[in-house]
């Protein structure tokens, strides 16, 4: 009888995606983030990861399925919150990192397609496992000024929101306050009280207007720039992005009455040219992010948040080593073999979320 091997993949709320079942074991899926391995010790005879050919590691018959791949139905153990603690602890011991989100709020297909915001609940998630881990919250321009333009010490974490989304005073600042967390907001100074171009009109979302980010300033929110029109800097020159950089810069600062210290890049797009622009217009450090950027003061890097992301891919998000891991090709094995899943998973919930409006 052969051996064979079986990662289980789970949403967030424990829930069972999928189930690969390989000859070997796939070297590159980290078992504590991203996967869990479900075969309980003992309760197969060939040892933790092996199992009978057609059958789970608990004996049970495995359905058959197209492709190389089978899916079980029954509910296996979920990633446990314990676990999801004991990762999130390991991480902090090594490693700092910024994180880049754009709103906090509901989220669906409809009213946001490009899943800009995450759920309140999902956020408190997530901010409860950076508490509890016991990372250290800073804004971008305090992380920046520790790392010193190299690799920060290990157990800072520093949240970030762009755009300037209203969700950005109604839920992020009443929860982030609650628990005496301080985060850092770039804003599009071109949009300030404006709809908000990049949700559906019927949300009635909108961005923030300037009493609104006094409120954050206020609150002891670092105010970053976002330049005035949210242009792509990597096709300006030089000139052009010093513009958008400065009078974006000076509009916060005078209406506000703040120090703007750093600055982000409009869909973390940037070359050369506004590399230089940040470093002459005076910003202690510009970010990044999707992959793109370091430590290097203008070019820093953040992971980018996502109404998609479950627990375990934010805390691969908090490694930093997402972008990498999911662009490589047994990343977009594992994403691929998951997509379907995940798709019917989220269409589902949509569709509970649209009989809830309307009932
Ligand atoms: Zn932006």
């Amino acid at each position: 009888m052969r051996a064979s091997h079986l990662t289980c993949q789970y949403e967030s709320d424990g829930s069972l995606l999928n189930v690969i079942r390989t000859k070997r074991a796939l070297p590159i899926l980290s078992r504590e983030l991203v996967t869990r391995t479900t075969c309980e010790q003992g309760a197969n005879p060939r040892g933790r990861d092996a199992s009978p050919r057609g059958r789970d590691c608990r004996g049970a018959r495995l359905p058959r399925a197209r492709g190389r791949y089978r899916k079980i139905r029954a509910s296996l153990a979920p990633m446990t919150s314990q676990v999801a603690l004991r990762t999130a602890r390991l991480i902090r011991a090594r490693r700092s990192t910024i994180l880049l989100y754009h709103g906090v709020g509901p989220t669906n297909t409809r009213i946001d397609p490009g899943f800009l915001r995450v759920r309140p609940e999902a956020f408190r998630e997530q901010l409860g496992l950076l508490l509890e881990s016991g990372f250290e919250t800073v804004t971008v321009d305090e992380l920046v000024r520790r790392s010193g333009g190299r690799k920060p010490p290990p157990g800072l974490v520093a949240l970030s929101f762009d755009d300037g989304m209203d969700d950005n005073h109604s839920v992020v600042l009443p929860l982030l306050r609650e628990h005496g967390v301080r985060a850092t907001v770039f804003v599009t100074t071109g949009l300030i009280g404006k709809p908000n171009p990049w949700m559906a009109p019927e949300s009635g979302a909108r961005m923030m207007t300037v009493e609104e980010l006094r409120d954050l300033a206020a609150a002891g929110f670092e105010i970053g720039a976002h330049t005035v029109s949210h242009p792509d800097l990597s096709r300006l020159g030089f000139d052009e992005c010093l513009r958008e950089m400065r009078e974006s810069r000076d509009e916060l600062e005078r209406t506000l009455g703040v120090e703007v210290r750093t600055f982000a890049y409009p869909s973390c797009h940037y070359g050369p040219a506004a590399v230089e622009a940040a470093r002459a217009a005076g910003f202690t450090a510009a970010v990044t992010c999707q992959g793109l950027g370091s430590w290097k003061r203008y070019e820093v890097r953040r992971s980018l948040m996502s109404g998609k992301d479950g627990t375990a891919s934010f805390l691969a998000k908090l490694t930093g080593f997402y972008e990498p891991l999911s662009t490589s090709p047994p990343g977009r094995l594992a994403r691929a073999t998951t997509r379907k899943a995940r798709t019917m998973k989220r269409a589902r919930a949509e569709r509970r979320e649209l009989r809830g409006d309307i009932n």
